[in-house]
């Protein structure tokens, strides 16, 4: 099996839905191809942060009540209107005696009418939010593999400097924005340089900050006009994430260091730009 093949059956892999021929030959292919182990991994990943990001709702009493008495009334009005046709509707089976199922239909009928209304509402009410979340929980797998990439294939940072004056410049020569660079030394987050990376289809600006022996990618790129956003904190395989924005940027510090470390390092980093 190639690449192109272990690609098109992945999510039939994922969702245990192979024969169990296919399935070993995928699992052999990834035991030997880095590349589609990687895949499968973020697959995964994406999978099980989308099954704990969804947040569940509760429908309110007031909607509960609302379908329950609509319904009863729907099927008092059908059962009423049925009662002079029961001779009708019993239906012979082979086999089997006769068995009335006049009381049963309005039931089963409007139960599952009031079903499909019920989850038609849930859904278009929840659908944006389950998306953003989706979204964000899809941009947070990102974030960490961009991390982890930096650490793995020593490509930590493109231009090398504790001093912002050298990384500002540089940074601002490749991007169509000029985020601002701070050094957080004598505070204990030493800034050790900058990075080109892709993110959310564009470009953006990483800045790598050192905190005693870890280390902290901090990706910066314009935010679209008007958004807000309160700050927030997602704790994922292991890794930290903090987000903020403000008026000109999206935030978002990544690190294995503690959560309470990233809130310090925003913080100061708050101080020290420029109010927006
Ligand atoms: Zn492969």
């Amino acid at each position: 099996m190639n690449c192109e093949e272990i690609t098109d059956l992945m999510d039939g892999y994922l969702d245990d839905e192979l024969d169990p021929i296919t399935s070993q030959k995928i699992e052999q292919h990834l035991c030997n191809c880095r590349k589609c182990e990687q895949a499968y991994e973020a697959h995964t990943a994406l999978a099980y942060a989308i099954s704990q990001g969804a947040p569940y709702y509760k429908a309110p009493t007031e909607l509960r009540e609302r379908v329950q008495s609509s319904l009863r009334e729907a099927i008092g009005a059908s059962a009423t209107r049925c009662v002079g046709h029961e001779s009708q509707l019993l239906v012979p089976r082979r086999g089997a005696e006769r068995r009335p199922v006049l009381l049963e239909t309005p039931w089963n009928w409007l139960g599952l009418a009031a079903a499909v209304i019920l989850a038609a509402i849930i859904v278009s009410n929840l659908l944006p939010r389950l998306q953003r979340s989706g979204a964000d929980q899809f941009l947070a797998t990102q974030l960490i593999a961009s991390h982890v990439r930096s650490l793995m294939a020593n490509h930590l940072t493109d231009v090398a400097s504790s001093d912002q004056h050298t990384v500002k410049p540089w940074l601002d020569s490749k991007l169509d924005f000029a985020p601002a660079v701070i050094d957080l030394g004598s505070e204990g987050f030493p800034l050790l340089g900058g990075r080109l990376d892709y993110l959310e289809n564009r470009p953006v600006a990483a800045l790598v900050y050192q905190r005693r022996k870890h280390f902290i990618n901090f990706f910066v790129w314009p935010v679209a006009p008007g958004t807000t956003s309160t700050p927030k904190a997602i704790s994922h395989q292991g890794y930290q994430l903090l987000h903020w924005v403000d008026s000109d940027f999206n935030y978002w510090a990544v690190s294995d260091v503690s959560d309470n470390d990233l809130q310090t390092f925003k913080q100061l980093f708050e101080k020290q730009i420029p109010h927006r």
